[in-house]
């Protein structure tokens, strides 16, 4: 047998956020960062301009104390302030780990103190949700203020203007880094036990950033304007200011602004051409869009909707009425998380184009998908099988920090996302729902996220969500939560009737309960455990249909 011949390229070199650091001062230094102030006002800095505060930065991290290794939160907004810890944490060998500010305080508590974070950024506008955590924080030596308000009772408060200018200007000498480093670290609003850490690496992050430059997904490029809406601390904002950082492209980070009358504002003044979220700030974007003809959405041609499935109707409804593209993504936290993509062959625009840009699309690059039954044997791709998807790729988790409780999620070297899917012959991933969420009615599955969408597509629907109800008979049977349009007049039978040619007849959901709103997560995507909750405790009551 003869021996293996090693390759003569320059594979030592590292995969690091440096390089993106780097890039942006040699290639993209007039890009730049728009972040909203208020409603109306922002700030304006180019990349040259935000490397330098990133050094100055760095700087004052390090006569804080911060080491290689030590973990650094962030509770804040999208904001240029928050981009500027996105580098300069990871940069000097530290770990970003941002803190979703929506959580509950049990949560923070535990999510703080399990990652042992040495310091918090905070905004200003969010110092009286951290401040009465503070006492139960222990281990974290100081909070630094980001904007003039108030810093209120926090214990050794800084200001983060007044560390910068402290810090002084000129080059920061980074340390080498090995791409294998931690980088950055987000945790799981679980569903189950204990939220579990994700930790990113700067091989990861910057192999995912590359993965959103790729025109079969994101596609982001230099003449892109990224908006990002997605949170910064939820799973790096999908990777968009790292991605807009490599690319070369102008970043709008929102604040905490993100009614759709200000996100509109936003979009008709800075006319970004790619902006990220969840489907439900879509579908309000919509609303108000279809109430406000005269403002300008039209600069969205690569929109990117995620999170939770994306309506087919509100993708149509947004591109017939306002001329915005809105392209759907998969992904979780645990995968950095955009692992697949749904832009479908460009052709007519006909019932397969849409059914294919309904789905979740195929894994980008580099992400390798399959399909596992309950027993464990593999699921084939024929577009009808359903089973668990189980990834496995560079930007992938491989486990949680410092957790030794979810051995079960990972299956040798795939992740088991609890996503239950089919896969058509081309690859192309349709989720039927979340493995929690599938209604087993007499031993067959109804998928919860196909009966909502076509709930959905019905006109005077906004929001639905289906649960299953324990029954007698069946096991568990549909029901469905909604809301309507105000002023709207729809009964369930007109729901029924809706939904008559659009599913199998044994999936027409037994019981209705209409809603001023479904509950949310954190995150925005309906919360179905509330739901199932209000269900158990007898406080959500559904309505027979009547024909
Ligand atoms: P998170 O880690 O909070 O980002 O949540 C990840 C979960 O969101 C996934 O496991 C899916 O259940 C769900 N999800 C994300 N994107 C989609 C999508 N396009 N369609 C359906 N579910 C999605």
């Amino acid at each position: 047998m003869s021996a293996s011949l090693r390759g003569l390229m320059q594979d030592d070199f590292p995969l690091t956020l440096h390089h993106i650091r780097r890039r942006m001062r040699a290639c993209s230094p007039d890009a730049q960062v728009v972040s909203v102030v208020e409603p109306g006002t922002v700030e304006r800095a180019s990349h040259a301009q935000l490397l330098e505060r990133i050094d100055r930065l760095a700087r004052a991290l390090r006569s804080l104390g911060v080491e290689q290794g030590d973990r650094v939160g962030t509770f804040a907004w999208n904001t240029q302030h928050h981009l500027e810890l996105y580098f300069a944490i990871p940069c000097i060998g530290s770990v970003l780990h941002t803190l979703n500010v929506r959580l509950f305080e049990d949560q923070l508590t535990y999510i703080v103190n399990h990652a042992g974070d040495k310091l918090i950024f905070v905004d200003d506008s969010l110092v009286p949700t951290l401040e009465p955590l503070a006492r139960k924080l222990p281990g974290v030596s100081h909070y630094i203020v980001m904007g003039d308000g108030d810093a209120g009772d926090l214990p050794n408060a800084l200001r983060y203007e007044q560390l910068l200018r402290d810090a002084g200007p000129g080059e920061f000498e980074y340390p080498e880094l090995d791409e294998r480093q931690a980088a950055a670290l987000c945790y799981t609003s679980g569903t189950t036990g204990n939220p579990k850490g994700v930790l990113y690496s700067h091989r990861s992050i910057s192999l995912h950033s590359t993965g959103t430059l790729i025109s079969d997904g994101l596609g982001l490029s230099r003449g892109d304007r990224v908006l990002a809406v997605v949170p910064m601390f939820h799973a790096n904002a999908w990777g968009l200011p790292h991605g807009a950082a490599l690319a070369g492209a102008d970043l709008i980070l929102p604040n905490r602004f993100l009614a759709a009358e200000a996100l509109a504002g936003l979009i008709a003044s800075e006319r970004p051409t790619l902006m990220g979220c969840v489907p439900t700030i879509f579908a309000d974007l919509l609303r108000y869009a279809d109430a406000h003809p005269e403002v300008d959405l039209s600069s969205l041609t690569k929109a990117t909707c995620g999170g939770s499935a994306v309506p087919k109707a509100l993708m149509q409804d947004f591109e017939a009425r306002h001329r915005v593209r809105v392209f759907q993504a998969w992904g979780m936290t645990e995968t950095s998380p955009v692992a697949t993509f749904s832009r479908p062959r460009e052709r007519k625009h006909d019932d397969g184009y849409w059914d294919d840009r309904a789905k979740q699309g195929q894994p980008l690059p580099w992400v390798e998908l399959r399909l596992v039954d309950d027993a464990g044997a593999e699921v084939p791709w024929d577009g009808e099988s359903t089973g668990e998807i189980e990834v496995r790729g560079p930007w992938i988790a491989a486990r949680y920090f410092k957790d030794e409780s979810s051995e079960e999620k990972f299956d040798a070297g795939w992740l088991r996302t609890g996503d239950i899917a089919a896969v058509d012959e081309r690859g192309f991933v349709q989720i039927t729902d979340r493995a929690k969420d599938v209604i087993k009615s007499g031993g067959e599955w109804i998928s919860s996220v196909e009966l909502e969408n076509e709930v959905m597509s019905h006109p005077d629907v906004i929001e639905a969500a289906v649960i299953a109800k324990p029954d007698e008979r069946w096991a568990e049977r549909p029901l469905c939560c909604v809301v309507v349009r105000d002023g709207a007049s729809t009964t369930t039978a007109d729901i029924i009737e809706h939904l008559r040619d659009r599913v199998a007849k044994w999936w027409l959901p037994d019981e209705f309960a209409f809603m001023a709103e479904i509950p949310k997560t954190s995150v925005g995507k309906f919360d179905k455990k509330v739901l199932r909750t209000s269900l158990s405790e007898g406080t959500l009551e559904g309505r027979t249909p009547v024909s």
